[in-house]
């Protein structure tokens, strides 16, 4: 029997597409008794054939020595790798071309295991402002209980705020992550992820010690912005968005090099912050469908960002589409993005009455949190994700008591549009 090459690129000279990967890459059917799709491997722990082989995988994982050419990793215990867990991995790999994933039992396990591995006590992690509020809330509460202090730089300038920002604080101690959000939520305020690389290298060379730079990637990745290509060390998700895609799972993923991303995963193997095999089988099933999934909701995005420009009762929209021209956000954007994307906010005149009024007039759009899914989903940042983060702050970016946010769906767009039209007359 011939045996398939189930990590194949390409065929002939052709590169297979990612979309096209997501059917099959790093899945081999005559591995599970024929099965075309992968089964999901519901087991805490793998039995070994030998003793030797036993002792072999452990050298493996634990580093003792390096696979030999050919050797893969072998299959021990769940909290160390499982198989729904590799082909997961495998697969969130080609959007970025990255040589290596890691997937993790949410978003925060994700940002916090990578934060955790190249952060020490005395250290200073650099940030852009806004971030998610559960980072905001790790920065802000509780990596200080560890001797780790924090510098905020805000984004959206399209002017260079960082380097300053790392000179202020080398002051107080070893700068070693440099961390950001783009497009940040809820604003969708952009940062220039070529120059966070720059800025890395340059204080690496000034200060001894190059900081690792993370990216949330979770807004428009992987398809539309792939951070490791501008030099962005991790990319980050939570995959509980666009990547699942259906509301039904919490998860989340760091993308980068091997020679990075290895201690990362050595802490998620002690913290045990690992996707379980369910939910990692769930993201495969996604994955297959990301790519019409993210290109229907943006084009859904599009019709319903422009109804509500033009609408009497709508004061601002923050969507990416209508950057100015010519500005230093337009231009990173066309850097760096190639969708605007299907998360934005609005602010609607009439404070935050009227913007409850419009929440709780909705028939088809769901009243809730989160993002990304099929459906389309409204909430108020303001009392809502944001609520944890100081008023001052929130007035700073520009999150009002009247912004809401949505995350188109793929529904019908009139359908998304009669809802908005009603739900504002
Ligand atoms: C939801 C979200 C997170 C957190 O992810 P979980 O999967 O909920 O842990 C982090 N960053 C961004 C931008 C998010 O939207």
């Amino acid at each position: 029997m011939r045996k398939r090459d189930y990590r194949k690129k390409q065929i002939g000279n052709r590169q297979l597409a990612p979309e096209t990967q997501m059917m099959g890459y790093g899945y081999d059917p005559m591995l599970s008794e024929g099965s075309l799709k992968p089964p999901i491997f519901q087991t805490s722990t793998f039995a070994f054939s030998s003793a030797e082989e036993g002792k072999g995988f452990f050298e493996i994982a634990y580093g003792k020595r390096e696979a030999a050419q050919g050797e893969e990793p072998g299959l021990i215990y769940s909290r160390i790798n499982n198989p729904n867990l590799e082909i997961v991995e495998n697969r969130l790999t080609l959007w970025d071309n990255a040589e290596m994933a890691l997937v993790f039992s949410s978003g925060m396990a994700a940002i916090t295991t990578s934060m955790m591995a190249y952060l020490r006590p005395g250290d200073v992690i650099v940030h852009s402002e806004p971030i998610y509020g559960g980072t905001e809330y790790l920065i802000r509460n509780i990596l200080p209980e560890y001797g780790i202090k924090s510098v905020g730089y805000l984004a959206g300038t399209g002017e260079d705020t960082l380097s300053p920002t790392l000179e202020k604080a080398a002051k107080l101690g070893r700068v070693s992550v440099i961390y950001g959000e783009t497009p940040a939520n809820p604003t969708n305020q952009l940062l220039d992820l070529d120059l966070m690389a720059r800025c890395a290298a340059a204080h690496g060379e000034t200060h001894g010690h190059r900081p690792v730079t993370m990216v949330d990637n979770t807004f428009l990745g992987p398809l539309w912005q792939q951070p490791g290509r501008h030099g962005i060390d991790i990319t980050l998700y939570s995959l509980t968005k666009y990547v699942g895609g259906h509301s039904d799972l919490v998860a989340g993923g760091a993308i980068g090099s091997y020679e990075i991303l290895n201690p990362v995963k050595g802490f998620r193997t002690i913290f045990g912050t690992q996707s379980d095999a369910h939910t990692s089988w769930l993201l495969m099933r996604s994955l297959e469908t990301l790519k019409v999934r993210m290109e229907r909701a943006a084009e859904n995005a599009r019709i319903v960002a422009e109804f509500l420009r033009e609408h009497p009762k709508i004061k601002t929209v923050n969507y990416l589409g209508f950057l100015e021209p010519g500005s230093p956000l337009k231009d990173i954007f066309d850097r760096q993005c190639t969708s605007a994307g299907s998360t934005f906010t609005f602010d609607v005149i009439g404070g935050e009455a009227a913007a409850f009024a419009v929440l709780n007039s909705l028939q088809v759009i769901k009243l809730a949190v989160s993002l990304g899914g099929t459906e389309s989903l409204m909430e108020a940042p303001y009392s809502m994700t944001h609520s944890d983060v100081p008023d001052d702050v929130k007035d700073r970016l520009n999150i009002t008591p009247a912004t809401l946010r949505v995350s188109v769906g793929i529904e019908h767009a009139d359908d998304l549009v009669a809802d908005l039209a009603q739900a504002l007359g």
